[in-house]
């Protein structure tokens, strides 16, 4: 029988922590797929996952010696408003192990059944969001975004309960950790302090050792969490990512991308683009990202004041440097992948000014956005205008652009060399398409896994020519745009 050397670090945390749960045994599961590449690199055995032991594992059936299961207590903003107690309503962390970069990995269940921070959920997880998941965070970490990644999928032979009757799943989660901005706010809320020194202490050991040998350890941790946040809002944006839910319980202290639920890539350009069907006011847009993840940063700065200094001035001002940082580093980062995906290698401020009319003539213009980049790089390899141009209501708009993209080409001092190499990896060919989600998860639903596996497989290279691929490139057509997306309940 296979071992896994499990080492649960968050379990022998204090006990207001966490509860202590049992996942719920699933009637008939089955496995619909596992992640080889992922399973090996956290040091499990393939094959025994794939088995009748593993398959009892994914599934909460039966879990191995050494897992500890637990729901993790943490709190949270949702659009702006206070929620002192969420905490896994449908998640169990199962156990920790080491993975081959020597970095501690969580594997958790989702959808494994009730659990004391439930409420009124039934602790399950219909098929089609553990598929959702599946599919985008495995592309996200393919397109070298920081991610949680996805282990396995199974169905559970239940159905669960939602606007219908649908199948349920339990998707196995893999993640730096857990620890939300939160779960400082937990405690924080409970005016526990000595609970948020044990959180940021943890923290600090398993994310941000450096922060150990700094003048002022916990201000270094807020500095070095914004740091990771701003690269990551960044990143989001640089491939037209909407998260759809930036509360706080979704904000991962480690800087991965967390919670599936309502995201979308765009496909034609706004600024202002939404797609989750409960974010009414459009506060988590696509060009509100970083003013989100700021507000965020402000609600962690909040939990980690009194750790910063005794002083509360002082504090204030320490905790409002690290948010101005975050701003700079935003504002730098965005800047430079922008520049990078048109073809410019230097970093004049001038250019600026050609991504900001870049923004305003695709939004006019309605231009999908992956394919402006993907055939903007084809243009600069020596292709067509054409099929860049008919990405636009107006064709002659996008002559006219292509002219001053050309005076910028002509003054960057950068090596032409360089230029297709950056610009191919900057412009994805492929990014999982909300129609082709929407294809898989209802083909799914059927029972007939094909599309899922051939989008996962598919958007595994997404940076690569891969002809065989070409028709996911597409934009939908009018009929499959999917104009609302919904929370992974
Ligand atoms: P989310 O919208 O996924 O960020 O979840 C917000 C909160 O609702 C978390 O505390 C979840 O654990 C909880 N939750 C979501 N779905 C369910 C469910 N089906 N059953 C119980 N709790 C849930
Ligand atoms: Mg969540």
């Amino acid at each position: 029988m296979f071992h896994i050397p499990f080492d649960n670090s968050y379990a022998r945390l204090p006990e207001d922590f966490f509860k202590k749960v049992s996942p719920s045994v699933p009637s008939m599961p089955t496995l619909i797929r596992v992640n080889t590449e992922l399973a090996s690199f956290i040091g499990l055995d393939v094959n025994w996952l794939e088995s009748s032991e593993g398959l009892a594992m994914l599934s909460g059936q039966k879990l191995p010696q050494g897992a500890d299961p637990i729901a993790m207590a943490y709190a949270g903003h949702q659009f702006g408003g206070w929620s002192p107690k969420l905490g896994d309503g449908r998640a169990l962390l199962i156990g920790e192990v080491i993975a081959k970069d020597g970095v501690r990995r969580d594997i958790q269940l989702k959808g494994s059944g009730h659990t004391p921070f439930s409420r009124s959920g039934d602790g399950k997880s219909a098929l089609g969001p553990v598929l959702r998941e599946y599919i985008v965070s495995e592309a996200m970490a393919a397109l070298g975004v920081p991610t949680t990644r996805a282990l396995a999928a199974v169905t559970t032979g239940e159905n669960v309960v939602r606007n219908a009757m649908e199948p349920g799943g339990v998707f196995t989660r893999v993640a730096q950790s857990h620890v939300r901005i939160g779960t400082f706010q937990y405690f924080y809320a409970r005016q526990d302090n000595d609970a948020v020194k044990v959180l940021a202490d943890y923290v600090i050991e398993r994310h941000y050792p450096e922060a150990l040998s700094a003048d002022n350890p916990y201000a270094a941790l807020l500095n070095l969490i914004a740091a990771r946040q701003a690269e990551l809002i960044a990143k989001w944006m640089s491939l037209g990512f909407i998260h759809g839910v930036m509360n706080t319980d979704n904000m991962q202290i480690a800087g991965e991308t967390i919670d599936y639920g309502p995201c979308a890539f765009m496909d034609d350009f706004h600024p202002q683009k939404v797609f989750s069907s409960i974010d009414q006011y459009g506060r988590y847009a696509w060009g509100k990202q970083s003013e989100m993840g700021q507000w965020n940063l402000m609600r962690l700065a909040d939990t980690l004041l009194p750790l910063i200094d005794d002083d509360l001035d002082r504090a204030k001002n320490i905790a409002q440097e690290a948010i101005q940082n975050f701003n700079q580093l935003f504002v730098k980062s965005i800047f430079t992948k922008f520049s990078r995906k048109l073809g410019l290698l230097c970093d004049h401020e001038s250019q600026n000014d050609l991504i900001a009319s870049t923004f305003e003539l695709m939004t006019e213009n309605e231009v999908d956005f992956t394919l402006f980049f993907r055939h903007l790089t084809k243009v600069y390899d020596g292709g067509d205008t054409d099929f860049l141009c008919q990405l636009f209501k107006d064709p002659a708009a996008c002559e006219n652009w292509l002219i001053i993209w050309h005076e910028y080409l002509a003054r960057d001092d950068g090596n032409d060399k360089e230029r297709l190499k950056i610009m191919r990896a900057h412009n994805p060919i492929l990014i999982p398409r909300n129609h082709r989600i929407a294809e898989a998860i209802k083909a799914g639903e059927q029972g007939d896994f094909k599309a899922f596996h051939r989008l996962i497989d598919a958007l595994a290279k997404p940076y690569d020519e891969q002809p065989e691929y070409a028709d996911l490139e597409q934009a939908p057509e009018a009929v499959e745009i999917v104009h609302q997306t919904f929370c992974g309940t």
